[in-house]
């Protein structure tokens, strides 16, 4: 009769759950990285090195000198929502470090195979567990270790065809990788990053703690970017409209290239603000009489109360409190210095 045709609604299996809700927070071997670095730097690493092998698809590898996990946590580590960082939703408001939800490693426990080393301080050996789905495959092994964590997630996407295709046929996400660190490692220029491809002598992005952004900047974009660069700063102190600092380097009048670099940091947070960007780019086609386009790093500090980091699954990006008042701050200051640098240049041209 009729009602055989009628849809059945039924529960789905936790493990595809699971799965589904880890291809949208690990969606290309690039964001697994962007985790585990994140991670990282949570605990207070200050060196990081990255290893890729088949553009993340065989094997990513971060490894840190951070403070470790401890023993007796290991058997949760890749639960979802396991986490050290948050414990109550009111914690968001205030939240420090990168991590919160305690997705990220689990997920990637779903759509490959992860292997943790660790170790923390006083011990005198570390500890070595595999994990799938979520679980321990073994208990850890004690194994040598030096300082830190190293995690090891190998055949990324291994049990879903499809992702993997295209992500085969597709560019490398070594490219993205390299690009990702190399944005960590101007803005975090207290540690140290590396990141090679597996069995390279060369690391592609190399970079040495060092005091001055511009030197961080230099080692890792190069002297035709660095040479090329104006400091600005920004600040609002007015409850009223907007309330935040911001401090950065953009291009000047001599620099030119064909796409834009923005390098944006919000809270110490790797994220996106297309608004903003757009905004800028618009100043410098407005300003600039080759029509370039910028190489902009920029850190905006603000309240964390104006900052909402938990609008998308992959944490990219954030809306802020009163956009548009900082945008039009940030365009306006922008705007005066580059045209101060313009005019100057024009006038050292002409004498
Ligand atoms: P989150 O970062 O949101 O807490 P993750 O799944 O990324 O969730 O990590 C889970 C937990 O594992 C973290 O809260 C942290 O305690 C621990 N952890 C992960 N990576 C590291 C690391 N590199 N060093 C030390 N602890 C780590
Ligand atoms: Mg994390």
């Amino acid at each position: 009769g009729e009602a055989k045709e009628l849809p059945k609604i039924h529960r789905l299996d936790e493990s595809v759950v699971n799965r589904i809700a880890a291809g949208e927070v690990i969606q290309r071997p690039v964001s697994a990285v962007k985790e585990l670095v994140e991670n990282s730097l949570d605990a207070s690493s200050t060196s990081i090195s990255v290893v890729v092998k088949d553009g993340g698809l065989k094997l990513i590898q971060v490894s840190d000198d951070g403070h470790g996990i401890r023993h007796e946590d290991l058997p949760i580590l890749c639960e979802r929502h396991t986490t050290s960082k948050l414990s109550k939703y009111e914690d968001l408001q205030s939240i420090k470090s990168m991590g919160f939800r305690g997705e990220a490693l689990a997920s990637m426990t779903y759509v490959g195979h992860v292997t943790v080393t660790t170790i923390t301080k006083g011990q005198l050996h570390g500890y070595r567990v595999s994990y799938r789905d979520g679980m321990m495959e073994h208990e850890p092994k004690a194994c040598a270790a030096v300082k830190g964590t190293q995690i090891m997630v190998e055949n990324l996407f291994y049990n879903m065809i499809a992702r993997r295709k295209t992500l085969q046929n597709s560019a490398d996400d070594y490219t993205k990788i390299v690009d990702l660190l190399s944005r960590f490692a101007i803005h975090y220029i207290d540690v140290s990053f590396s990141c090679r491809k597996h069995g390279a002598a060369r690391a592609d992005v190399h970079s040495v703690a060092t005091s001055s952004r511009l030197d961080a900047i230099r080692s890792v974009y190069g002297l035709s970017v660095a040479r090329n660069l104006i400091k600005i700063e920004a600040s609002d102190n007015d409850p009223s409209s907007s309330v935040f600092e911001m401090d950065g380097f953009i291009s000047n009048s001599n620099y030119v290239v064909k796409k834009t670099t923005m390098v944006l940091f919000i809270n110490d947070r790797l994220v996106e603000c297309t608004a903003l960007k757009r905004a800028l780019e618009i100043v410098y086609s407005a300003t600039l009489p080759k029509a370039s386009k910028p190489f902009i790093y920029m850190s905006i500090i603000l309240p964390p109360e104006h900052v909402d980091v938990n609008v998308h699954p992959t944490k990219r990006e954030v809306s802020l409190l009163n956009q548009e008042v900082i945008i039009e701050k940030i365009q306006s200051v922008v705007e005066s210095m580059l045209r101060n640098s313009n005019e100057s240049r024009t006038f050292q041209e002409q004498t």
